[in-house]
């Protein structure tokens, strides 16, 4: 058991200013999933009348002391904007990608604060108001590539994830949560401290306070003339063409051929047959499936619908010969 620790009110407070896009929250699961031996987040509900609930003062209060752990969205759906941008890495070699960007994001006189976790860690910038998502994202992509850095998706499996990890959302949509720093890990039962203070609760929030922020004008100037890089382009929506109907007449459902699912918002999660073929997506969690409409189905890795339809031995039957 980690040991509870106290917490004022203003670092609460502080906390939610730094780091609280919206009031949507994931919560950590206490216990971990039997099968994948992890301990999921998922969106907590009232349990009286089902609703979902909204993170307050008081959440993010029993989060730093250690009683529960939330995950944290990072963008406000009204805006499109997030008041952070938090680099995940947990490969092999993580740290030294992280202290490289580190150091090149200094020479943009741009403070990141790094994160420990599990297996690497997270590194974090702060906004001086919230920007577009959009905008950061286009910022890190093109810093990280320029670095010769490998980002996840597009087919790799292993590299740095950015969050927020879409440029915008639409009505209904959550994008991306990151684990809420300074909680407690409930899979490691420890809590992840930045490099730069000391670990204590007020002087971990003092120094993320202390950190220079970036300013959109700033945040402007660095992407003057830069675009999103075309292969991270996310696709706006699953692609719904292409036949469903099988030669033998029936709809091709990908649920029939897919593993135990989990439900995170409005998708099933469950390992990707293709990424599973490439010994890939041990964290079973790259293949998204619309629960209102499973025959949208997307693998985060950028497997296509023709390879995981392969995978799954019912590959889409040629137009021209059909
Ligand atoms: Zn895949």
């Amino acid at each position: 058991m980690v040991p509870l620790v106290r917490v004022r009110p203003e670092d609460a407070r502080d906390y939610m200013r730094l780091f609280v896009n919206r009031r949507a929250y994931t919560l950590q699961s206490a216990r971990p999933d039997p099968e994948s031996g992890r301990h999921h987040y998922f969106r907590p509900k009232a349990r009286a009348c089902g609703k979902e609930l909204s993170l307050t003062l008081d959440t993010v209060r029993r989060h730093l002391r250690g009683e529960i752990t939330i995950g944290l969205y990072a963008i406000n759906p009204a805006t499109q904007r997030s008041k952070w941008v938090a680099i995940d890495a947990d490969y092999e070699g993580a740290m030294e990608d992280l202290l490289k960007l580190q150091f090149h994001l200094a020479e943009d006189k741009v403070d990141a604060a790094l994160e420990m976790s599990k297996r690497g860690g997270h590194l974090w910038i702060f906004m001086a108001t919230s920007a577009l998502a959009r905008e950061c994202r286009i910022y890190i992509y093109n810093l990280a590539l320029k670095l010769g850095m490998r980002i996840k998706g597009n087919g790799l499996a292993e590299g740095i994830e950015i969050f927020p990890k879409h440029d915008e959302l639409r009505p209904g949509e959550f994008g991306n949560a990151i684990r809420g720093p300074l909680g407690v890990h409930r899979g490691a039962a420890r809590r992840y401290w930045f490099y730069g203070a000391d670990y204590a609760v007020d002087k971990q929030i003092a120094y993320l306070k202390g950190l220079r922020k970036v300013s959109e004008s700033q945040l402007r100037d660095f992407i003057a003339g830069k675009a999103m890089p075309p292969e991270f382009e996310r696709p706006r929506s699953v692609s719904v063409e292409g036949p469903f109907v099988s030669r033998s007449g029936r709809e091709f459902r990908i649920l029939e051929h897919v593993g135990k699912v989990r439900t995170v918002g409005r998708n099933y999660v469950t390992q990707c047959p293709s990424c599973a073929e490439a010994g890939q997506d041990r964290s079973r969690d790259n293949l998204a499936i619309s629960i209102e409409d499973p025959r949208k189905y997307i693998c985060w890795a950028g497997c296509t619908r023709e390879m995981i339809r392969r995978a799954v031995g019912c590959p889409i039957p040629d137009r021209r010969s059909a």
